[in-house]
């Protein structure tokens, strides 16, 4: 492998150094919200950092499902990272994918996209990876009920919520057609409310003048969870807003209602009333998150165990217990107060770590006062002009909710292009012409290839007895 100004031979004789001998080096896995904001607080410690992620950009995930539904296009919400990074010259990012961190030899082995194998010395590595998605067990559901959390995630959602009216159109069998046009969202945290609000916006104003086969307005969205309210961690009063806006809107909402399998064609849910099997194709997982097997990877590295949800514990500094030259934080570790698996827990977390390691470059070594949260508050959007808040103990719904809701977002999007670049396509896609600007779809690669197999062999058993397909 080349790479710019050689220093640190790895193990297998491949390197990747670019920095100064000598220097205090901090590698940095994952270039997410705790990642980027570990990076930033080091910004003028006398320090050589390697941020190392799988994907080239830094995501905001909070808007991908804007990217699920046609209202923004991916580039606004993820950065390059090293454009992100880029005046900070103490940093070199690195595209590679972590697979394994030796702590002893305090080495982190990568691959990098062509599949070389880059060894990553450090004196001090954090370890950011994030979360992924949790079926509970039923892995075999994410090919038919995929959830949200990569820019790649969004972007086959949307060929498939998009690419269900285009089949809906051209069917001819009236059971055919209303599984296409049935959508089930699994989950009703933030995310998934958001997911049926705008699945409803789509379906009821986007959408309805454009077909010539179907009328849109008649797809049934279902919002489904296994607890007995929306939004649970929400306050009662922002919860029956959340819950009756939903409605009005159209979206059938289910609660005490748990996910008993999922099939290419359908779900089945069991509630208080028994189990039922609802037809529909396209169905979005927006229930469960599993920490990053990172966690798992430096658990066992250091004699620790993950919790339930795979996240590692960290002391309260934020470092692996027994040892203070790591750190890990965001979404992939567990502290013993609990804090929730969001964003701002993962940037202070980061601003918090970049700090002390600062302090210990220049000889600090006072053990700091453990990593205390401030909770600035939550908040979801549920359609177009609606939203709910809790911010600074201050609870507001409807359209100042949704005011406050963008301006936060607005803000932490990175850049002045891509803020002014979302609020352009809000303003056009939510508040006048009611469109969606960003509706490129791929409907065949959007469904994995196992599926494919599927139809492909559906299609081979019952050959030539298969009617062409008349589009009326
Ligand atoms: C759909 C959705 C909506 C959300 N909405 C909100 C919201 O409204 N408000 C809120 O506060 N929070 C929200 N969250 C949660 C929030 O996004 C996370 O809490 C936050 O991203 C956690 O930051 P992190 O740095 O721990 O992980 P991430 O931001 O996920 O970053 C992890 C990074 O690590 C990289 N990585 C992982 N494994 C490897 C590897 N092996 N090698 C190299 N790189 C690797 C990934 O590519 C990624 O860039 C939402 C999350 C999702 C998925």
């Amino acid at each position: 492998m080349t790479t710019a100004g050689h220093d640190h031979s790895s193990a297998d004789g491949t390197s990747a150094g670019a920095h100064q001998q000598g220097r205090h080096r901090v590698v940095i896995v994952g270039g997410g919200f705790g990642g980027v904001q570990t990076a930033k607080a080091l910004k003028k410690a006398d320090v050589d950092i390697t941020l190392v992620d799988r994907t080239n950009h830094h995501l905001f995930q909070p808007l991908l499902y804007q990217v699920a539904t046609g209202i923004l296009s991916p580039g606004l919400i993820a950065p390059a990272l090293r454009r992100v990074l880029k005046s900070q010259r103490n940093v070199r990012t690195l595209l590679a994918d972590v697979g394994d961190i030796d702590l002893e030899r305090k080495l982190v082995h990568a691959a990098a996209p062509d599949g070389q194998h880059i060894d990553l010395p450090y004196d001090t590595l954090v370890v950011a990876g994030g979360a992924t998605h949790a079926y509970f067990g039923h892995d075999e559901w994410a090919e038919h009920a995929p959830g949200m959390k990569t820019i790649e995630d969004a972007r086959m959602l949307r060929s498939r919520i998009l690419g269900a009216y285009e089949l809906a159109e051209v069917s001819q069998d009236p059971a055919e057609r209303e599984a296409y046009m049935t959508f089930v969202v699994v989950g009703a945290g933030p995310t998934g409310v958001e997911l049926a609000g705008q699945l409803s916006e789509l379906a009821r104003y986007v959408l309805p003048r454009e077909y010539r086969s179907i009328d849109t307005r008649e797809a049934k969205i279902i919002l489904l969870d296994g607890a007995p309210t929306v939004l649970p961690p929400f306050a009662k009063k922002l919860q029956r807003y959340t819950l009756e806006t939903l409605e009005e809107k159209g979206v059938d909402v289910r609660l005490n209602s748990m996910a008993t399998n999922i099939d290419a064609d359908s779900i089945t849910v069991k509630s208080p009333k028994g189990e039922e099997r609802i037809v529909a194709r396209t169905k979005v997982w927006a229930a469960g998150v599993q920490a990053s097997p990172l966690a798992a990877m430096l658990a066992k590295a250091s004699g620790t165990e993950v919790d339930r949800a795979g996240r590692l514990p960290v002391d309260p500094d934020c470092s692996l217990p027994g040892r203070r030259d790591v750190y890990a934080v965001g979404d992939m570790v567990s502290t013993i107060d609990r804090l929730p698996g969001v964003a701002q827990v993962a940037m202070q977390q980061g601003t918090y770590v970049g700090k002390q390691i600062a302090a210990r470059s220049k000889g600090d070594d006072t053990t700091p006062a453990p990593f205390k949260y401030f909770d600035k508050g939550s908040m979801a959007t549920i359609g177009a002009r609606e939203a709910v808040a809790d911010a600074f103990g201050v609870k507001v719904t409807g359209w100042l909710g949704y005011l406050l809701w963008c301006y936060i977002h607005v803000m932490f999007l990175i850049g002045w292009g891509n803020r002014i670049g979302t609020l352009y396509n809000w303003v056009r896609s939510l508040r006048y012409a009611r469109n969606r600007g960003h509706r490129l779809i791929s409907v065949r690669a959007s469904y994995d290839e196992s599926l494919a197999a599927e139809h492909h062999s559906h299609a081979e058993s019952f050959g030539r007895d298969i009617p062409e397909k008349q589009i009326s």
